[in-house]
């Protein structure tokens, strides 16, 4: 074990996920997940040495009685006092913060601040940054925004096509999401074609129960599809992605739906499962299209597959060369389905699945899938726990250098 070793936290409002990892080495010592957090049926599960356990957290069922039953494991483990930082992933870091930065009175109250252009993330972060802090007392703790790397996207790519003072005034612009798994794979993809980051550009397809593309020019991201929230962009999960906005005003207008009706419409109960009326689960839906031969759920992911072609095509826009396409998280990591039928729509842009390859590359595995004279297209599997750690301990190295 290297002297540093990183406690990640990943705050959702009723989730916890953390894991005690090496920065330099990337191994992984604990890890686990807390759910159903804020109810009765809080639990936890940790993994430890190959070994799983659940356990029934108690009242007040919170993210502080999660935080400190982890500090509980890591003394049992003899790991507590090995902890050198607190890693959290912080969504929404606006304008303010394209790094990684050392949390501060200061850093808190922007992240509190953030809260309005995030309030289902931001204020939930916060909880989990103060129950660590309480655990952690002497323990540096660092904030990686998911926000971050798409603060290199021009203006051009960010602003909405609306009364440019809601930008300046309010911050309404595009910032997009998953900065640290879109970085990731461009950096691992550079590697993987043997070229300098800083000549590479890809675009990459983050597919899990949030969606999104980015178009990443010489390693810097220049577009993304998710906007001001993660509900832009493609089809995801639960989340509609794009909409006429003229649907919103039908709805509460000719349906007399609610705002709070609304937005539960479109960020839980559409998407895959809104169209599939049977799961947001992509696994239901290709085993429903596999073993009952059923049309509707066959219609349901040719319709998240064409939603997510025609955005990687339309970042050719964004792009002076295109290197290759990856594929990542657990939808692109594992379903060659969904990548089979996201490449068939994107010939003329020259790429074409290898069906061998597409199948061999699932589960964990890093690889080419498509065929030798195609523009080469990538299964990456991401590790943002792992991008948390490194960023973490270099911020903490950089700060002892000054
Ligand atoms: P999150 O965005 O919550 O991190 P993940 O990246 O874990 O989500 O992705 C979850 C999605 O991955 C689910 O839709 C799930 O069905 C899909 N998935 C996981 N394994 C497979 C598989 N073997 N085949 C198809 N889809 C899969």
């Amino acid at each position: 074990m290297s002297e540093q070793t990183v406690l990640v936290i990943n705050c959702g409002s009723s989730s916890l996920k953390f894991s005690l990892i090496d920065p330099d080495s990337g191994e992984e010592f604990v890890s686990g997940v807390a759910e159903r957090l804020m109810t009765e049926q809080a639990f936890i599960k940790i993994s430890h040495q190959g070994k799983k356990q659940q356990t029934a957290l108690s009242e007040p069922f919170d993210h502080q009685i999660a935080v400190n039953f982890i500090v509980g494991v890591l003394e049992q483990v003899g790991l507590a006092d090995k902890v050198s930082a607190v890693g959290h992933r912080v969504v929404h870091g606006g304008e303010s913060y394209s790094q990684p930065t050392m949390i501060t009175d200061e850093v808190k109250a922007s992240i509190a601040e953030l809260g309005k252009l995030a309030p289902l993330h931001n204020p939930v972060n916060l909880v989990g940054v103060e129950a660590a802090e309480q655990a952690f007392e002497d323990t540096p703790q660092v904030a990686v925004f998911d926000t971050a790397f798409h603060q290199t996207m021009p203006e051009k790519a960010f602003i909405y096509g609306l009364p440019y003072h809601l930008y300046k005034q309010h911050g309404i612009r595009r910032y997009g999401f998953h900065g640290t798994s879109h970085f990731f794979v461009a950096n691992q993809a550079a590697k993987a074609l043997q070229q300098p980051i800083n000549e590479t550009s890809v675009i990459t397809a983050h597919l899990g129960n949030g969606c999104s593309i980015s178009a990443i020019e010489n390693g810097k991201s220049v577009d993304t599809s998710m906007g001001l929230t993660p509900l832009e962009g493609v089809v995801m999960g639960t989340r509609s992605g794009d909409i006429d906005p003229g649907i919103v005003f039908h709805l509460i207008e000719q349906l007399n739906y609610t705002p709070d009706k609304v937005n539960s419409l479109l960020n839980k109960e559409s998407g895959l499962l809104g169209i599939s009326q049977m799961s947001n689960d992509c696994r239901t839906i290709e085993e429903a299209i596999v073993n009952d031969n059923d049309q509707h759920a066959d219609l349901t992911m040719d319709i998240f597959c064409y939603r997510i072609a025609k955005s990687i095509a339309s970042f050719m826009a964004a792009l002076s060369h295109f290197d290759a396409l990856i594929f990542t998280g657990g939808i692109g990591e594992n379903s060659n389905l969904v990548r089979s039928r996201v490449v068939r729509s994107l010939a003329l842009l020259g790429l074409t699945i290898d069906p061998q390859r597409n199948s061999d590359v699932r589960f964990g595995k890093q690889g080419l899938i498509s065929t030798d004279d195609s523009v080469k297209c990538l299964v990456i599997p991401t590790n943002e726990e792992l991008v948390i750690a490194m960023q973490s301990a270099q911020v903490i190295a950089e700060q002892a250098q000054e």
